[in-house]
């Protein structure tokens, strides 16, 4: 079912404030310009593999650190126009050299790796939330700078056509 570009992002705005405050960290949201238009992807899903990026910045982020989250229209060439969501922390970063395989299942990077089960997770989190998002015909792109952050950064396909059936699943 399609659905509306504003209220699904104040809806994730929302689960992203609530997940982040579990972890003692804040949500600084911001939208740049309208952000109008229909989504054609399984919103509930995307909120999942969102919600993972931001699960992850408040996990290896600084304590009660900030997580940006940020939300705009991109028009993509001649191509239709597109959703872009960035999650953006001030943690640690990823080295360079880990950043490509930080997507691949059970892949955990730097000292995570070293954490164990109890400090943090399984190094599927992000795998999951890359194969939701090209499912839904969208991309994920990380970009990292060790000391500095980890941004992470999503695009979903839009409609502006409010009359286009969404792709059956
Ligand atoms: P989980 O399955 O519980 O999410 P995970 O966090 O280890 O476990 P992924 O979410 O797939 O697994 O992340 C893979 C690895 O990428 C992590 O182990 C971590 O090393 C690195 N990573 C992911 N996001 C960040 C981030 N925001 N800052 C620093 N490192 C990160």
């Amino acid at each position: 079912e399609p659905v509306s570009v504003a209220p699904f992002l104040d809806e994730l705005v929302h689960r992203a404030e609530l997940l982040a405050r579990e972890h003692g960290a804040v949500v600084d949201a911001t939208r740049e310009g309208d952000a109008e238009g229909i989504l054609r992807v399984d919103h509930i899903r995307i909120e999942q593999a969102v919600l993972a990026l931001v699960d992850n910045a408040a996990k290896y982020g600084p304590a009660g650190g900030t997580i940006s989250l940020n939300a705009g229209l991109v028009a993509r060439g001649d191509g239709p126009t597109e959703l872009r969501i960035e999650v953006a922390d001030r943690g640690p970063g990823i080295p360079e050299k880990e950043l490509p395989h930080v997507f691949e299942r059970f892949y955990r990077a730097g000292r995570s790796r070293d954490l164990g089960a109890n400090g943090g997770g399984t190094g599927l989190g992000l795998s999951i939330s890359k194969t939701i998002v090209e499912a839904q015909g969208g991309r994920i792109e990380a970009r990292s700078r060790l000391g500095e952050g980890t941004r992470m950064t999503l695009y979903l396909p839009l409609t502006d056509d409010e009359t286009t059936p969404p792709e059956s699943p």
